[in-house]
């Protein structure tokens, strides 16, 4: 790998939920990091917090007091951008929003050196359109973390249209350096892992509304292997972020498949936070417990889209929600998002909690058998519409008689 950028000096912008995992991986892996947001309230809650976390660890024996203090010692606090001119790379992690973080990378562009490399957090904005506003689109690419980022050891190193191959492989050395799984994605929305968790959630939704609960449907993902089903990972999450993406964006609100979350939302159950969500909390307690009154709701919610609800198997919920995440998975391989299936599979497993044992969710297409697995799609296809029209990479694959795990670069 190009050793062209050295990077020591990091610095972080937002001290939210990202910003502080970020921070804690950072330190630890031995590098200074400067700090900075506009509410001082957050940087110092930001602080008090990591320090805990360093507390507990060395409460628990997992590391040394010295470590701790040295790890502690790295971080500093600034107020202004102008403090951050000697920094090697700037992570920014502040709220989702493509105009704020345009206005950050401007004041980042004029004000770092000009080596400096410039990378956003952000989970969906299209990395080129922040590049853009600044006269170093080479050196702007995403990182993004997965929350919380000191636990969570998937990253996603997201190539612009413009970023330099040594930008990138700088990247990925500091995120093998702080000990992640480093997967470089396209720039598309979502990238790899949210682009196919919104085909498979999409399936989810839509089988709660045509018959099933989300209990049935979490619990059927789960007798597959998953850490934990669709339902309860939006419990885990937190409803409220998608829900008030859709605000923002002032559009999206009335889309049928997002009724029951708009519906769960009204009433503040935002999930495991507000004690409520998909299922029921007890205080202190991480169980989700069944609650009927959301079993209510789904009818209600169906009932009043003129939904016509019937019996669904397990069966079908594995079907649907698996085939609808190795589709969109293979679109992903045909358009280079991924570089090979390997790639995908290593975002399924590090990120989202795909069983092992499958080897994700591309391998495991290949072990079912790719030509089968195309008749699923078409007979689903026939069933439900054109969403499920099969990748074209899935037909060329079983036209030749090759695998996913051939292809490279789009072709096999
Ligand atoms: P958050 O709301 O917890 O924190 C955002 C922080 O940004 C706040 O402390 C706020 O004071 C600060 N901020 C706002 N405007 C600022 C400005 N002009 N200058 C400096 N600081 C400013 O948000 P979060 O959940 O940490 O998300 C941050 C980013 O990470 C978003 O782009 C989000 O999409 C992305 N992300 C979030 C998650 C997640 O699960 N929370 C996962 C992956 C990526």
């Amino acid at each position: 790998m190009s050793t062209l950028y050295n990077i020591q000096q990091v610095a972080v912008i937002g001290a939210g939920t990202m910003g502080r995992g970020i921070v804690i991986s950072l330190a630890r892996a031995g590098l200074a990091v400067q700090w900075l947001d506009n509410d001082p309230g957050a940087t110092e809650a930001g602080l008090a917090m990591i320090a805990q976390t360093w507390a507990q660890q060395v409460a628990k024996g997992r590391i040394a007091q010295a470590e701790a203090d040295a790890c502690l010692a790295r971080v500093h606090p600034v107020m202004a951008y102008d403090d951050l001119a000697a920094a090697d790379l700037v992570i920014e992690a502040v709220y989702e929003s493509l105009a704020l973080k345009q206005a950050i990378f401007r004041t980042l562009d004029s004000t770092l050196k000009a080596d400096a490399i410039l990378a956003s957090n952000t989970s969906a904005l299209d990395i080129d359109a922040i590049a853009a506003v600044t006269r170093r689109p080479e050196q702007v690419l995403g990182l993004h973390f997965f929350s919380p980022a000191h636990v969570m050891r998937l990253l996603e190193v997201v190539r612009g249209a413009r970023t330099s191959p040594a930008v990138l492989d700088a990247a990925q050395a500091l995120g093998q350096r702080m000990g992640k799984e480093v997967v470089v994605a396209g720039n598309c929305p979502g990238f790899i892992g949210n682009r196919m968790l919104a085909s498979y959630v999409a399936e989810a939704r839509k089988l709660l509304l045509e018959g099933a609960t989300p209990r049935q449907v979490d619990g059927a993902l789960q007798a597959f292997g998953m850490a934990m089903g669709p339902f309860r990972m939006y419990d885990v999450v937190g409803l409220d972020l998608e829900w008030r993406a859709r605000q923002l964006a002032g559009n999206g609100m009335d889309a049928p498949l997002v009724q029951v979350d708009n519906a769960l939302c009204a009433l503040g159950r935002f999930g495991q936070k507000s004690g409520q969500g998909y299922y029921r909390y007890t205080p202190g307690s991480r169980e989700a417990g069944h609650d009927p009154e959301v079993d209510a709701l789904v009818l209600k919610v169906a009932q009043d889209l003129g939904v016509r609800r019937r019996p669904i198997d397990d069966e079908e919920i594995r079907e649907r929600c698996l085939l609808a995440l190795v589709n969109e998975g293979a679109k992903i391989l045909e358009e280079t998002v991924a570089g090979c299936s390997t790639d995908i599979d290593r975002v399924y497993l590090h990120g989202y909690g795909f069983p092992h044992q499958a080897g994700g969710p591309m391998h495991w297409a290949d072990q079912q058998g790719l030509s089968l697995l195309l008749a699923r799609l078409e007979r689903l296809q026939g069933l439900f519409g054109e969403h499920w029209r099969p990748a074209g990479l899935l037909m060329r694959l079983v036209a030749e008689g090759k695998r996913l795990a051939d292809v490279r670069g789009g072709r096999a």
